[in-house]
């Protein structure tokens, strides 16, 4: 193994506010690197790639929890629908409709995170905050019994303007207030804020940050 996956772990989880859990980002990385951290006790592992979740679903412990961050297709739901614990991008009702769908034939509740769309890169995938608004106001979400919302995640801009990522984790925090409390007060289950990657999660995490999603900073640079 290159990369000394449990150390780089240890430093990571040391570097958490209490509070903040891990996903461990183990996509382009070979099924050994997920055991190593496996067998220091991690068990969140997030993965942007339908048919590589799936093998190293198939290949893995099954009390792993598996996180799909990625840009997820309508018609790749019904492969992970029967194993995945969180689809964490999901940016359009279509979509949350497909996850509910599919996940009501596995007789499953798939918990579902709504994906801003805050920087400026315009590659990015998600809501802005006035789509994310209306799908909320929209209220077909209410009807879907099969999907569990958790909460809202984003990506910070790719930049090193450090206080440019600070705002932009402050707006999406800023957002979730105003979400809970419109939709979602007397929902528990509402609870998270996914951001913070390697390079930002310190960042992320000082802008009430509930889970960080990070990779190359536990398991090297990915080749792709
Ligand atoms: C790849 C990826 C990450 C992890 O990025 P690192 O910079 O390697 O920590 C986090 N979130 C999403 C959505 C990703 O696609």
């Amino acid at each position: 193994m290159d990369y000394d996956v449990k150390k780089n772990l240890h430093e990571v989880l040391a570097d958490l506010k209490e509070g903040v859990r891990l996903v461990a980002i183990s996509k382009y990385h070979p099924t050994e690197y997920v055991m190593a951290a496996y067998e220091e006790g991690q068990r969140i592992f997030g993965e942007s790639h339908e048919q590589e979740i799936r093998q190293k679903h198939e290949a893995l412990p099954k009390d792993i929890e598996w996180h799909f961050i990625g840009h997820l297709q309508t018609n790749k739901v019904k492969y992970i629908a029967p194993y995945i614990s969180m689809v964490e991008a999901v940016d359009s009702l279509k979509l949350l409709r497909e996850i509910d769908k599919q996940a009501a034939r596995c007789n499953r509740v798939i918990k579902v995170l709504l994906e801003l769309h805050l920087a400026e890169e315009a590659t990015k995938y998600g809501l802005t905050l006035d789509d994310c608004r209306q799908l909320l106001a929209d209220g077909a979400w209410r009807e879907l019994k099969h999907v569990r919302m958790c909460g809202l995640m984003m990506m910070a801009s790719n930049t090193d303007d450090e206080a440019q990522i600070a705002r932009e984790f402050q707006t999406a925090a800023d957002f979730f207030d105003e979400v809970k409390a419109r939709y979602f007060a007397d929902d528990p289950d509402f609870c998270e804020r996914s951001w913070g990657m390697s390079d930002d999660y310190r960042i992320a995490q000082q802008h009430r940050s509930t889970m960080v999603r990070i990779g190359t900073r536990i398991f090297g640079p990915r080749i792709y």
